[in-house]
């Protein structure tokens, strides 16, 4: 129990306990052992937080200058890139996915903040031509108020930078609520923040269940705008609970998201960017290419090489350099994968590679890369988010038929095409109806590249220029430029 650390949440500026003294243990995937404790935060810490970034709002962050607020967002970007393997290692203790990684992200996510700097001072206003002699009428954007971000276990470096960047540019003040399941990164990463010297209440950041301590949080009446990201269950939640404050809500949920590779595609760079797509982060990133669709010319050779390739995925613990796959989050997620394989199997799937834990560890959920062929993407795995390293894959006869497959999905996250046909390409990126499609290529991203989904992944975008604008409301301003005392209402005629 001595080797178990301790974190507090950073409300107003302190670092403080729940008011409860209730506490969240956190596993570290690699062994399932308790390595920290973090508070459970209730209602009243919620309204702690809420009412202390209410303060920060106005009484300092919202009528300071673009340019000293993206200094402090380049304070950030510096932090993040001085810090980045502290980060990393605490991240992957935290959630388990694999060090290179983290340390990498942790780096690259400066550029979100930078991004966002150098966007601060570049909103503009308009003057509407307006239809009334006498009367200019302009708009201006100005801030919102107190953001609540709502942040899963998974990426959540990226995910809150794509929120909290764009937030504090433009004026407001936030509350992240860190996941459960991972919540220290996030508390370190608000050491980082307090060292930037930003006023304080600006930032703050609480550890808690998702009731109470999401629901107190996305229900408070000082909220005015949610950005969430996590699951579709969790979403619909979310959606209720801002009834309450009315409050403006994003939704970056999951997906199912379809890839399709052509006769023509250049099979090397298919197989290489299908196995980043879903076997990267052991397939619990929200853009896992997990159903994949072959054209019935290329689909033994192809499978066959793609089976050689995934069977020799290096399953470890995830700071091991060599390691090319981490054990999974947890053990719902474990039990989820194994439930949905079950199911296939017995309705008729074939697994040609993985489909059982493996034997790695007896302390964490290691799971091998896993393939299953299906003779439908009606069968369990090729339907639901899974969450794991399992795809999914199908036969295609023709560009058409592909189409419509790749669209008979309830989600609409992502999407990849591999064909060496530049036409082609052209075609059945503009068809499919999702809200990223990479052609020949996968898994990437950028702060300059729109991040988001459409159907049941959610709405709103993240990153791309115009996402700062959904940390802004249009304010109308109406002068009158006569000389002349108005019309009296009651003789105009
Ligand atoms: P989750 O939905 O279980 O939890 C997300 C967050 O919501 C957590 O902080 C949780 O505490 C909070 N929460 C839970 N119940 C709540 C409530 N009633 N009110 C307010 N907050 C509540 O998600 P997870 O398991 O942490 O993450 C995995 C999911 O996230 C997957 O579905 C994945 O696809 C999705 N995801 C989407 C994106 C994207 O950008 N589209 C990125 C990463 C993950």
């Amino acid at each position: 129990m001595s080797d178990i650390q301790h974190f507090k949440m950073f409300i107003n500026g302190e670092w403080v306990e729940s008011s409860s003294n209730k506490k969240i243990e956190t596993l570290n995937p690699e062994n399932n052992e308790v390595w920290a404790t973090v508070p459970e935060a209730n209602e009243k810490d919620v309204d702690n937080a809420v009412q202390s970034a209410q303060k920060a709002f106005e009484n300092s962050w919202s009528t300071l200058h673009p340019k000293e607020r993206a200094k402090y967002l380049k304070l950030i970007a510096e932090q993040l890139r001085s810090n980045a393997e502290h980060l990393g290692k605490i991240e992957t203790i935290d959630t388990g996915k694999l060090y290179r990684e983290t340390k990498t992200q942790a780096n690259y996510i400066a550029e979100y903040y930078d991004y966002f700097a150098g966007l601060a001072d570049k909103v503009e206003g308009t003057v509407v031509p307006i239809d009334k002699p006498d009367m200019q009428v302009t708009t201006t954007r100005i801030p919102i108020g107190v953001v609540a971000a709502i942040i899963p276990w998974n990426s959540q470096m990226l995910l809150t930078a794509v929120k909290l960047a764009p937030a504090l540019a433009m004026g407001n003040t936030v509350v992240i609520k860190a996941s459960e399941l991972a919540p220290v990164t996030l508390l370190e990463f608000a050491k980082l923040i307090e060292k930037t010297g930003i006023p304080k209440g600006v930032v703050n950041v609480i550890t808690g269940l998702g009731e109470p301590c999401g629901k107190a949080l996305t229900t408070h009446d000082l909220v005015e705008r949610i950005a969430f990201t996590g699951g579709p269950d969790t979403a619909r939640h979310i959606v209720k609970n801002s009834s309450e404050n009315l409050s403006q809500v994003s939704l970056e949920l999951g997906g199912k998201s379809p890839v399709a590779v052509f006769e023509d595609a250049d099979q090397e760079n298919a197989l290489n960017g299908i196995t980043a797509g879903i076997f990267g982060a052991s397939g619990q990133s929200c853009i896992a290419g997990s159903r994949l669709y072959l054209h019935e010319n290329i689909y033994e050779e192809f499978l066959n090489k793609l089976v050689e390739k995934a069977k020799k995925i290096k399953l470890g613990g995830p700071m091991e350099p060599n390691t090319q796959m981490g054990p999974l989050n947890s053990y719902k997620q474990l039990e989820t994968i194994e439930k949905n394989i079950k199911a296939t199997i017995d309705q008729g799937g074939k697994v040609r590679c993985g489909g059982e834990r493996s034997s790695i560890s007896n302390k964490g959920y290691y799971f091998p890369a896993t393939i299953i062929e299906c003779e439908n993407h009606n069968l369990p795995v090729a339907e639901n988010e899974l969450f794991g390293p399992i795809l999914s894959v199908m036969k295609f006869k023709t560009e058409d038929e592909v189409i419509k497959l790749m669209n008979d999905n309830k989600y609409g996250l992502s999407s990849g095409v591999y064909t060496s046909n530049l036409a082609r390409s052209m075609r059945v990126s503009k068809s499919i109806r999702a809200g990223i499609v990479f052609v020949n290529t996968y898994r990437l991203i950028s702060p300059v590249a729109p991040f988001g989904g459409i159907k049941d992944s959610g709405y709103g975008k993240e990153a791309g220029i115009e996402s700062i604008k959904d940390y802004t409301r249009i304010k109308t301003t109406w002068y009158n430029s006569s000389d002349k005392p108005m019309a009296d209402p009651f003789t105009m005629g």
